[in-house]
């Protein structure tokens, strides 16, 4: 079999290489699913549920080490590779809950009863990118699991240390053989045959919107349910009545985290032109001091970006632009770039218009409260997007004009996991996480019973 090597993107050394499966083996792996999915879904719901809490207290005890390996292959700071983990074992334990609670309903009809079941699709294919490969892996996995559904897993080519790790450990917590399956190879091989095999009855896709689009149409064929988390150019609104000091401390965080590789980073800086000399004077201070640093140390804020390629790509749009300022990166081997806060000369510019996927803030003044919704919604995303402003009745006004799945007030929370998360426009389609995610992982069944004698 093919393999493909893994690089640590903090040095650019190859360090080990996993197997690149070929469709044979996706095909085999499939149809282990879906021999398992016949099992699986007649356990029942209080043992389901224990499994799933048992697969989530042994993620609990291997935190560390899906941190370190997170650190090695996907250059994520330590910190928030800690939090990665223990996300994995919070969503598998939310979801624990739901066996237990997945309730159809029964509706009042003449002649008899009429009752709902929520029955599971059948083997779930999940495609992971590289940007997030725990927290994403999860977001798919602990629900459809939760609703009886089998799962194959498709992590990226370059960062597929996590998930496969993960698979190891749901078979440790005593998950049978099959029932959650993680495939490394190529999405052109692997993830094309969740697409094209008839077995798989949903896909979940996390990546590029030309990919989704693309997924989307090959599902069609097969009326295959999808759920597509796409990308993102969100806004960072900032009124002039907002407390500014705060809005510029957490401006930098709210784009630079992950290196800016993150569909919810707010990449887009709306200022009041009443304040916009104001909070640059505030935002560069912050901006020199994020620390991009080897992404194991403890103090790191932001690590390099995931490889050489990408590298480029995200220099490509600083070149010509007009830089306002820079932070540090350190030199040498490793795929660095420097926090970089462009002014952007034009809503045209495209910086301003493109999704960056790096450490890439772009600025732009506004006049009025219709003018920052304009200029927020003048994008074919709508992922994410953080409002700032003491004004309560403009909060919630400005929350209900954004065209976005997810915003904040006041802070630049998109991620929790109690609550729904994806996007609207090309940004995707459906919702992970909270209450809303469950359920898409199931179709309604509705039976009549006759009483009639
Ligand atoms: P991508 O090509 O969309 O990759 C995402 C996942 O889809 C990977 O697992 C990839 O596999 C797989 N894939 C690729 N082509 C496929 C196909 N034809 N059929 C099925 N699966 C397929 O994204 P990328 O090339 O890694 O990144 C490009 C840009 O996408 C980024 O610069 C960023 O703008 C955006 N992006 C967004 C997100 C997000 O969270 N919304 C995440 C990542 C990237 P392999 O890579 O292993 O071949
Ligand atoms: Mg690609």
């Amino acid at each position: 079999m093919d393999s493909s090597d893994v690089i640590n993107p903090a040095t650019g050394a190859v360090f080990t290489a996993v197997p690149a499966n070929g469709v044979t083996e996706t095909d085999a792996a499939i149809e282990r699913a879906q021999r398992a999915f016949m099992s699986w879904r007649e356990v029942a719901p209080g043992d389901r549920a224990r499994l799933l809490r048992r697969f989530a207290a042994v993620v609990d005890d291997h935190i560390e080490e899906l941190a370190a390996l997170e650190v090695r292959n996907s250059g994520h700071t330590i910190g928030n590779a800690r939090w990665e983990a223990g996300n994995v074992r919070d969503v598998l334990d939310y979801y624990a809950g739901a066996p237990e609670r997945l309730s159809g309903r029964q509706i009042p009809v003449p002649g008899g009863i009429d009752v709902t079941f929520h029955e599971p699709l059948g083997v779930v294919g999940i495609i992971v990118p590289w940007n997030f490969p725990m927290p994403i892996a999860g977001w798919g996995f602990a629900p459809a699991l939760a609703a009886g559904n089998t799962v194959v897993l498709k992590p990226a080519e370059v960062t597929p240390l996590t998930a496969i790790r993960l698979g190891e450990l749901a078979l440790e917590a005593g998950l049978p053989e099959g029932v959650f399956t993680v495939i490394p190879g190529k999405g052109s091989v692997v993830g094309q045959r969740f697409v094209e095999h008839p077995a798989v009855r949903k896909v979940c896709f996390t990546g590029s919107t030309p990919v989704g689009k693309s997924i989307m149409a090959g599902c069609a064929d097969q009326v295959k349910r999808v759920t597509l988390e796409l990308g993102g150019k969100s806004a960072n609104i900032v009124f002039a009545d907002a407390d500014l000091e705060r809005a510029a401390a957490t401006a930098p965080g709210g784009v630079f985290d992950n290196a800016g590789q993150d569909c919810c980073a707010r990449s887009r800086l709306l200022v009041q032109e009443s304040v916009y000399e104001r909070f640059l004077s505030l935002l560069e201070p912050a901006v020199k001091a994020f620390r991009v640093q080897d992404p194991a140390l403890d103090t790191a804020e932001m690590g390099p970006l995931i490889s050489a390629a990408h590298r480029d790509k995200v220099a490509s749009y600083t070149g010509d632009a007009e830089v306002a300022f820079t932070g540090e990166a350190p030199g040498g081997d490793g795929w660095w770039f420097p926090p970089t806060v462009l002014l952007a000369r034009s809503s045209s510019d495209r910086h301003w218009r493109e999704e960056v996927f790096g450490p890439v803030l772009s600025v732009m003044p506004f006049h009025d409260e219709a003018e920052a919704i304009e200029l927020a919604n003048d994008t074919e995303y709508g992922l994410s997007g953080s409002i700032w402003t003491r004004d309560l009745g403009r909060a919630l006004r400005v929350s209900r004009g954004v065209q976005s799945g997810n915003l904040s007030v006041n802070s630049h929370s998109s991620v929790r996991y109690w609550t729904p998360f994806g996007g609207m426009k090309q940004s995707g389609l459906g919702r992970e996480l909270g209450p809303d995610a469950l359920l898409s992982f199931t179709d309604v069944k509705n039976v009549f019973i006759s009483t009639d004698s």
